[in-house]
């Protein structure tokens, strides 16, 4: 693999797929109610027990006949009613009908539903204003879930309609991965607690809060372990500690060659570390490894260069690891309204909007400062504008790859 560009970088690609490599699923499950399985991640196949609907009835309020009757006379005789959850228990012959109403199954002898705006009914009567074919208005059994088919796969994240669609075969209880566990903290002398007085030289730490906000939507537990100074005895002790008890650890700062950041020795010194700088702009500096069996990731100090490694690289790993398959984030081609500055050596990912323009097409403005301290750009965006490795700069006008946050393709 081309794990080095020219420049001595790790194209994003290279380490995208190293991380892929690197991660298996967690082989812990639990079976839980389907009340709680919202945004879990199925552990097994899912198979249809019986078919669904079970059993042949009615898309309309209406009638129940033989359609061929109606090609010899207009008028039925009444002989009862099927209602959903309670059935008509004998049969339609000849010259019968059987008032119906949505979902209640076709009595015997039945072959369509006509609805009841086309008909008028005299008595014990019912005239049919329209002649009918075989089949019409009856949703048959099957036609949504076949029995014995797979209804949701491994891996799957389960959506609301997931769980309904579970619900819909009688089964109350699934298996899923257990959730992960993370431990998530900051590092660095000069970050405080919002809330608390700012001293002279110091800035917040928001960093954890972005993490920690991004891991609860991924559905992990976080073990948060708050702010850590640049001591490197006490980040080892975190270190140890964190690792004992979880299957990953984010932290973010002191990635990078400063005399204050010290992630990558201690890393070494107590685990491994399998790369730390890769070709993307925001987020050179980032760190990858294990301490025993817990993943370790090593997020750069800079807000949005924080954000963008966490999105692009520790997001699927972590999602991969609880047990997701065949993820794909959404991306979408979008004409840029203003020139984009980029210089060829690393793949960017600059901050947009996108959104339509008057004929439908999609477009994308950028967020103004790209710098990688700048988090208001990245409240302000709805994307990333993602330009490859090699591009110089981009005319305005130009269609360029936009991921929208957060959206996955599974
Ligand atoms: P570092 O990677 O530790 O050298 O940090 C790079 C830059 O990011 C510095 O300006 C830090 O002050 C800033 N920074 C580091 N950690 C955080 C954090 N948790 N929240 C906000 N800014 C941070
Ligand atoms: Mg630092």
């Amino acid at each position: 693999m081309d794990s080095c560009a020219s420049n001595g970088l790790m194209p994003l690609e290279a380490a995208q797929q190293l991380l892929q490599e690197a991660v298996t699923a967690l082989n812990s499950t639990e079976n839980i109610l389907l009340e709680q399985a919202l945004d879990r991640v199925l552990a097994c196949d899912l198979q249809a027990g019986f078919n669904v609907p079970g059993y042949d009835n009615s898309a309309m309020d209406g009638y129940a006949l033989r359609a061929g009757d109606l090609a010899q006379q207009q008028n039925l005789s009444l002989i009862g009613k099927a209602m959903a959850g309670r059935p008509f228990a004998g049969k339609v012959s000849q010259g019968q009908c059987v008032r119906i109403m949505t979902g209640a199954a076709i009595p015997d002898g039945a072959d369509c539903v006509i609805m009841q705006e086309r008909c008028s009914a005299e008595g014990e009567q019912i005239r049919f204003h329209e002649r009918a074919e075989v089949h019409n208005n009856i949703r048959f059994a099957g036609e949504d879930i076949t029995a014995g088919s797979c209804i949701l796969q491994q891996g799957k994240r389960l959506s609301p309609v997931d769980i309904g669609l579970i619900a819909s075969v009688g089964v109350a209880e699934v298996k899923v991965y257990r959730r992960l566990k993370v431990a998530l903290f900051s590092t660095g002398d000069e970050l405080q607690l919002p809330g608390t007085a700012l001293a002279k030289g110091c800035i917040y730490d928001s960093n954890r809060y972005v993490v920690a906000a991004m891991l609860a939507r991924l559905g992990a537990d976080v073990l948060n372990l708050g702010v850590i100074p640049d001591d490197p005895a006490r980040l080892e002790q975190v270190f140890i500690e964190a690792a004992a008890s979880c299957d990953a650890i984010v932290s973010s700062g002191g990635v990078s060659v400063g005399e204050a950041d010290y992630t990558k020795d201690i890393l070494n010194k107590i685990g491994q570390v399998n790369f730390w700088k890769i070709a993307i702009k925001p987020g050179k500096p980032f760190a990858f490894g294990s301490i025993g069996k817990a993943l370790f990731f090593g997020l750069p100090g800079n807000p949005v260069a924080a954000t963008v490694t966490f999105h692009q690289l520790v997001t699927p790993t972590l999602r991969a690891l609880a047990g997701e398959q065949n993820l794909t984030s959404l991306s979408l081609p979008a004409r840029t309204q203003i020139a984009l500055r980029k210089q060829p050596g690393r793949t960017d990912f600059q901050r947009g909007i996108v959104s339509r323009d008057g004929n439908g097409g999609l477009i994308v403005n950028d967020t103004g400062e790209q710098g990688s301290g700048i988090l208001s750009s990245v409240s302000k965006a709805n994307c990333y504008i993602k330009i490859p490795r090699e591009s110089g700069n981009i005319a305005a006008g130009e269609t360029v790859e936009t991921i929208p946050f957060d959206k996955w393709l599974a």
